[in-house]
């Protein structure tokens, strides 16, 4: 993934480890879920039962992992994570939900890539804390009834629309997360660099803030990468300076925008005025496929208010302009 991506690779999860937060009072922002979730999961503990199913949803790096690893650490009870498309056969299903102790939270990412028939299974898993598997084919098949030890569902979707209804209907609990505001990313920041023994300013911390796109996975990589070029060209400590310098060095500038962003909304506005113009003519201007324009650099811009989708074709705003330090047509915007 690029450096202004939301999502991470295995080698780049393994590093988050150490700044993750454990507890919910260490989970920065988001006031409204945590608060919610704390109500459950003591409401829950004070009954001695496990809470609800949860669904987490929100786009990549918000925190649903996180959030996950915390109810269980709340609950004082193990975890077992997989993934939907991990999930390919009801007998794998099964052969996880057999496995769990009493209690424990089974943590499933990508919830709505699971496949059909061990959605189903998923269902009497969740409802009544069985399920019945099926051994032998045809006619002579039968079905097994096993036990399931009482559970916590915590399913995690960037797409809560693709999730099944009588899937969604089985959560007690749904908490979507939202971007972070560049204040909260700098509370998580100074939260990270403390952990990481790193010193960083006011003023370091907050040009990081606003180039994360309201992503703490974004802000916890910039700050990898902004403290690399402290040690290595300056005085260690990440500052105003350090985080530019560092940042220019990876092409990432100040809205947090990389290099095809860039691309992609001076080609609107160089190459067609401003636009609008067809999604394919603007990938081949940048020489991208036009999927990696669509999927890879416009849900950013659209978000940061620099590109506008309309009936007629891509649009850049007044605020691509302005980013770009170029001047619209006279009459482009009134
Ligand atoms: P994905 O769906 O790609 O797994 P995610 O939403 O599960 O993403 P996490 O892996 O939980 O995201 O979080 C990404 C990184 O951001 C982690 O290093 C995590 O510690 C940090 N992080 C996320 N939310 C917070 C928060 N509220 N406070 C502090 N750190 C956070």
């Amino acid at each position: 993934p690029g450096i202004v991506s939301a999502y991470a690779s295995e080698a780049e999860r393994d590093a988050e480890v150490s700044v993750r937060p454990k507890r919910l009072a260490d989970f920065i922002a988001q006031h409204r879920v945590r608060d919610q979730l704390d109500l459950l999961l003591r409401g829950a503990m004070g009954r001695g039962a496990p809470p609800d199913h949860i669904l987490l949803s929100g786009p990549p790096g918000l925190g649903k992992t996180t959030l996950a690893n915390i109810v269980a650490a709340e609950l004082g009870v193990g975890i077992r994570v997989t993934s939907g498309p991990a999930i390919e056969r009801s007998g794998d299903l099964a052969a996880i939900v057999t496995s769990l102790a009493e209690g424990d939270v089974l943590f499933i990412d990508e919830i709505h890539r699971i496949a059909k028939p061990a959605e189903e299974l998923l269902y009497s898993a969740m409802e009544d804390f069985r399920v019945d598997v099926v051994v032998g084919k045809g006619p002579g098949a039968t079905a097994i009834p096993l036990d399931v030890e009482p559970f916590t569902l915590v399913g995690a979707t960037t797409r809560s629309g693709l999730l099944t209804g009588p899937m969604r209907d089985r959560f007690g609990f749904t908490a979507h997360l939202d971007f972070y505001s560049s204040d909260d990313l700098r509370t998580l920041l100074h939260r990270s660099a403390r952990i990481l023994g790193v010193p960083i300013t006011e003023e370091g911390a907050a040009e990081i803030a606003g180039r994360s796109r309201g992503t703490p996975r974004i802000a916890n990589r910039l700050l990898r990468r902004v403290r690399d070029f402290a040690e290595v060209r300056a005085d260690g400590v990440v500052s105003l300076e350090t985080a530019k310098a560092a940042l220019q060095v990876y092409d990432v500038d100040g809205l947090g925008l990389d290099r095809l962003d860039r691309a992609v909304l001076t080609a609107l506005v160089e190459s067609f005025r401003g636009g609008p113009v067809g999604l394919s003519t603007l990938a081949v201007a940048v020489g991208e496929q036009p999927d990696t324009v669509e999927e890879v650099c416009e849900p950013f811009l659209v978000r940061a208010g620099l590109l506008a989708r309309t009936p007629r074709g891509r649009v850049a705003t007044e605020a691509a302009w302005q980013h770009l330090g170029r001047t619209p047509p006279n009459g482009t915007f009134g």
